[in-house]
């Protein structure tokens, strides 16, 4: 999609959050001023730079450099959580708190470490425990984004995660 904008294809592709540039992936996700300070307050305190590529590019790089896989599920979470706060902007004029977002999304990660806990528990109590299981000794993350223009000239962000054991993490559109 950003090949498309950069060809001048894109109808009114002004960013309607800061209007100062066209709301490709890359600037909904990480270069408006509204995502930059999400991004500040996280726990990642990322300051986002300018980044000449495409929003899955962007992925990978920062996959390639990320040493922690916690630092890249928080990294996942932000993403989801900036657009939502874009979202909610877009539809319902609604401006989300960048820090209760943040919170939000520190939550959602709880929530699904809790959710695995659970699962190796159900395992080890079950009956008749599955012996060819055994926990993932690293987990892998893949990544596949997808960035869709409607015909009516919106952004849109599609995320698929999967860790080692083949569960769907998020799923966004
Ligand atoms: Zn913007």
């Amino acid at each position: 999609m950003d090949t498309l904008v950069r060809r001048g294809m894109g109808v009114d592709q002004g960013c309607p959050r800061c209007g100062e540039a066209p709301e490709t992936t890359v600037h909904m996700a990480l270069l408006c001023e509204g995502s930059k300070l999400l991004w500040k307050l996280s726990p990642t305190r990322m300051k986002v730079q300018e980044w000449e590529g495409s929003f899955k590019e962007w992925c990978e790089e920062y996959i390639k450099h990320c040493k922690r896989e916690r630092a890249w599920e928080i990294t996942m979470m932000i993403i989801w959580q900036v657009w939502n706060v874009r979202n909610k902007w877009v539809f319902g004029r609604k401006l989300d708190d960048p820090a209760l977002a943040c919170k939000r999304s520190m939550l959602l990660l709880g929530e699904h470490e809790a959710a695995k806990i659970r699962e190796v528990d159900s395992l080890a109590v079950g009956d008749q425990p599955n012996p060819s299981w055994k926990p993932p000794t690293r987990a892998m993350y893949k990544l596949n984004t997808d960035a869709a223009m409607p015909t009516n000239g919106g952004v849109g962000l599609g995320m698929v995660v999967r860790d080692g054991v083949g569960d769907i993490m998020m799923c966004a559109g």
